[in-house]
């Protein structure tokens, strides 16, 4: 694709609040129009996101789309591109953790962790494959995790699904290079959201005494490689994963 001075069609889900949130807003000060959607039935988090890009003079439109239901996902996308006729960027943001040591986990805990973070993917990725097509040029980025490559006990259910989308999208990127659309990933270790507020004194402390960097990190430091990852300058860059985790995992 050439360049034009039409601005790019951005998709994130999970957009409403923690790192989805910053991702839309970077992407929405760099001047693309964000699309994203959320799972709760409040709205009040993605109002606030909405309000933060308008505030900075961006665009971006939330839309409570559960992404584990097929039908509701492909409506998203098919009303998104009705409106704009085009997705240069997908960000497969969306994800959740349901802890607990692998004799203790029930299969719903299983089943939910692995949907959410993986299946939601492949269904959004599915859904943006033909525009991107037709367009010649498109940027995948999933958010997977650090425990995705080593581990973590009392996450089984979570370190196989984001192993999982390190796999899947090393295998867009594969299906996907001669068409110039790149799938990269971004591995975060510890960031400071509500996914890890629930992390007790104790466990940060713990934390923090393994992080080279003796910090957790914010979302900027994910949304600032997510920027990198969708621009034209990432061009030559496909079926990598990034690490983001202040040298806790190297
Ligand atoms: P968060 O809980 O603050 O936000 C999660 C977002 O996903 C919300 O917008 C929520 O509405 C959305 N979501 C959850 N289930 C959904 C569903 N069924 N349908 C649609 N949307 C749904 O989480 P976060 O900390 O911002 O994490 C964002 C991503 O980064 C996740 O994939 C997470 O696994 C990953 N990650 C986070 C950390 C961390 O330390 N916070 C570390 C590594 C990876």
């Amino acid at each position: 694709m050439t360049e034009t001075n039409n601005p790019k069609i951005a998709i994130v889900t999970g957009g409403s609040r923690g790192i989805g949130r910053s991702i839309v807003q970077t992407l929405a000060d760099n001047g693309m129009r964000v699309y994203f959607n959320y799972s709760s039935p409040d709205d009040s988090d993605a109002r606030q996101t909405q309000a933060d890009v308008e505030k900075k003079g961006g665009f971006c439109q939330g839309f409570q789309v559960d992404i584990l239901k097929q039908d509701d996902v492909q409506a998203f996308f098919k009303s998104v591109l009705k409106q704009t006729g085009a997705i240069h960027v997908l960000v497969n943001n969306a994800g959740i953790t349901r802890d607990g040591l692998l004799p203790m986990m029930s299969e719903k805990q299983w089943d939910q962790v692995i949907d959410v973070n993986l299946r939601g993917a492949y269904l959004c990725t599915k859904a943006v494959l033909k525009p991107m097509i037709r367009q010649r040029w498109g940027r995948i980025i999933a958010i997977s995790s650090i425990v995705g490559i080593s581990g973590n006990a009392g996450q089984s259910n979570y370190a196989a699904a984001k192993a999982g989308l390190i796999g899947f999208t090393k295998s867009v990127a594969q299906e996907m290079a001669s068409r110039q659309i790149t799938a990269n990933v971004v591995a975060p270790g510890f960031i400071q959201t509500q996914m890890t507020d629930d992390l007790n004194n104790t466990q940060q402390e713990q934390l923090l005494s393994r992080i080279p960097m003796k910090r957790m990190g914010t979302p900027e430091d994910i949304s600032a490689v997510v920027r990198f990852l969708s621009s034209d300058d990432a061009g030559y860059i496909t079926g990598q994963v990034i690490r983001v985790c202040g040298g806790l995992s190297m």
